[in-house]
């Protein structure tokens, strides 16, 4: 799938766009062979400065959804865990807020797992530039600026069964590494939901524009 052109970068609308990135990130789908990436048009500022929070979020991503697959186990191996050697801040913020919480599994079986706080501002930055990213890609249309993104992590698998949900398009990225949800307001095209499922446990979820 070709992604549309543009001569302004689609991220943030205002500087010359100079280079591709890569929306999700390419880091989220290391260990995926054959990955149909996705790009679209970005300055180099909007791209290059996004690397650091990139890797961030990827690290506290695999963190949550563990290494049971040969996906996950390299995004982790080859990408996560070398994350969090190099990067000493990152470590001790993730061992300050980590600790174990009984949660209720599937089968309402009490299971223990490690819980941790993200960085809300970075979370919010990734998928910020990624729905940017996408909105432009689908719609071929730059988001303006001063739409809000407002991007929101999910506890656990949204309702499906929602109406408003299962109007949604879905697109996938590189097997089942990056599933989303896609859709815009007929009557205001600033107006938009994206749900994001990544390695099939981590869900996020993204609005632009004042979507009730
Ligand atoms: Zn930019």
């Amino acid at each position: 799938m070709q992604p549309p052109k543009s001569e302004i970068c689609v991220i943030c609308g205002v500087r010359p766009a100079e280079t591709v990135d890569h929306v999700p990130p390419k880091g989220f789908f290391k260990g995926v062979e054959n990955a149909q990436l996705r790009t679209v048009p970005a300055c180099c500022t909007c791209n290059n400065g996004a690397s650091s929070d990139d890797e961030d979020i990827r690290f506290f991503i695999s963190a949550q959804v563990g290494k049971q697959t040969a996906a996950t186990k390299k995004l982790w191996e080859d990408g996560a865990h070398k994350t969090i050697l190099r990067k000493r801040k990152l470590r001790e913020a993730f061992v300050s807020t980590a600790g174990e919480m009984t949660v209720i599994g599937e089968d309402g079986v009490p299971v223990t797992r490690v819980a941790f706080r993200v960085p809300i501002s970075t979370y919010q930055r990734v998928f910020e530039r990624t729905t940017r990213g996408l909105y432009f890609f689908h719609t071929g249309r730059i988001l303006p600026a001063a739409v809000p993104v407002e991007v929101t992590i999910l506890a656990g698998t949204p309702n499906m069964d929602n109406e408003d949900i299962r109007m949604l398009k879905v697109e996938t990225i590189g097997e089942e590494a990056c599933v989303y949800r896609w859709g815009v307001v007929a009557e205001d095209a600033d107006c938009s939901l994206w749900i994001y499922r990544l390695h099939q446990t981590h869900w996020a979820m993204a609005t632009t524009g004042a979507v009730e």
